[in-house]
């Protein structure tokens, strides 16, 4: 035999998304990918966006050379300001490394990777009960060993702070915490502030080492308050490793567009840090991709565009509000047991319904309703008129 045993492709949200477009039945709603659609069912390219991408046909200078193996500078800079924000200290005395990544994802990889070559003092990353999928194959991939906090009460259908807490002063210090800023996929539950307070205590206690994921800002409540759990730990003095995407915020999902910063406690080792990190870009895929990252850079340069940019974002987190409302009144209309207040209380594109693999099973195949096994639904694939027949669908599944 050549090969060994192919592994199966895991159930990703983009995969059943793509036997969601398959499907002819014009039933069908997915709720299972997680981009933005308009209230209306339509993709959405940002009117800043296509200004930018105006600006760069025009602009003589524009052209398909490569970038350099951090990608683009500039964006970089642009990037780490918007993520830490523009009067960071850590900026200021050049102690933050800054490499533009594949997107989020690619940052990610970048990351784990960093972290399991360079990382000296734990090979253990622990995860959220439960995370997004890919942490867990990314972490386990790099070679690192995988642990979980609590994360998710089932009964309350929010945060085990307490759980949370308890693990995180009980992991081995060092231990790589993983931990997302924002608009927490799947579950859509985020710690308070006050909380946020006591995951940082926690994490200097023990000398964990915060790897943020925070692929959401700007998508839950606004630019700033999105970005308060990174820069605590940041202004905190704590070397972290922060991953950033645009594909949400700015709407360039298939352009691939996002960074990793790594803050260190000096700029020397910052200076290192790029280095060690751009060797390890160069097997993986040499460059990144320029188109989308000269369009982020074109926005968040130019303060016209950039407001233009921060008006147009500012909508989305109302609308997922909105949708959220209208699936629960749509549920309370048609009397589905159980309680949904949660939908509600969770916040950002998700919600973690509480229904089980079956349940979803069912709702995929006889309502054509995709969502992902773990019965996480993403908000913006709902529109107004679609709650009805979604919250029909969910009684079905649940009394089946
Ligand atoms: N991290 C989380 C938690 C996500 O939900 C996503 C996207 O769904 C990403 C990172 C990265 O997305 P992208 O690779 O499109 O930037």
């Amino acid at each position: 035999e050549v090969f060994a045993a192919w592994r199966p492709a895991a159930n990703t949200a983009i995969g059943i998304s793509q036997a969601a477009a398959a499907d002819p039945s014009p039933d069908k709603v997915d709720l299972s990918v997680g981009a933005y659609r308009t209230e209306e069912g339509r993709e959405l390219i940002l009117g800043a966006v296509r200004e930018a991408q105006r600006r760069l046909e025009a602009d003589p200078a524009t052209n398909h050379e490569y970038l350099g193996h951090g990608g683009n500078p500039r964006f970089c800079r642009l990037a780490a300001e918007l993520a830490l924000g523009a009067g960071s200290a850590a900026l200021a005395e050049g102690r933050v490394a800054s490499i533009q990544g594949v997107s989020g994802t690619g940052s990610l990889w970048v990351g784990a990777a960093f972290l399991s070559r360079y990382y000296r003092r734990s090979r253990v990353a622990l995860l959220s009960a439960p995370s997004w999928p890919l942490h867990d194959l990314m972490m386990e991939r790099a070679g690192l060993e995988l642990r979980r906090y609590r994360y998710y009460d089932e009964t309350t259908r929010g945060l085990d702070y307490e759980g949370m807490l308890e693990d995180l002063r009980a992991a081995p210090q060092g231990t790589i915490l993983v931990l997302q800023g924002c608009g927490h996929n799947p579950t859509g539950v985020d710690p308070t502030p006050q909380q946020w307070q006591g995951i940082l205590a926690a994490a200097q206690e023990r000398q964990l080492f915060v790897f943020m994921d925070n692929a959401y800002q700007g998508f839950v409540c606004d630019l700033e308050e999105d970005a308060a759990a990174v820069r605590l730990f940041v202004d905190a003095g704590l070397e972290l490793l922060v991953a950033q995407s645009f594909s949400k915020s700015m709407g360039l999902y298939g352009e691939r567009v996002g960074a990793l910063h790594l803050v260190a406690a000096s700029a020397d080792v910052a200076r290192g840090a790029e280095a060690a990190l751009q060797e390890l870009i160069v097997p993986m895929y040499a460059t990144p991709p320029k188109y989308g990252a000269a369009i982020a850079t074109t926005i968040l340069a130019d303060p016209q565009l950039r407001q233009q940019w921060q008006r147009e974002l500012a909508e989305l987190p109302g609308s997922m509000l909105r949708r959220r409302q209208q699936l629960y009144d749509a549920l309370q209309e048609v009397g589905v047991p159980g309680s949904w207040e949660h939908i509600l209380k969770q916040r950002g594109m998700f919600s973690y319904t509480g229904l089980t693999e079956a349940q979803c099973g069912h709702l995929m195949e006889r309502w054509h309703v995709y969502l992902t096994p773990d019965g996480r639904i993403s908000l913006t694939g709902l529109t107004g008129p679609r709650c009805r027949y979604v919250a029909e669908a969910f009684k079905d599944a649940i009394l089946a």
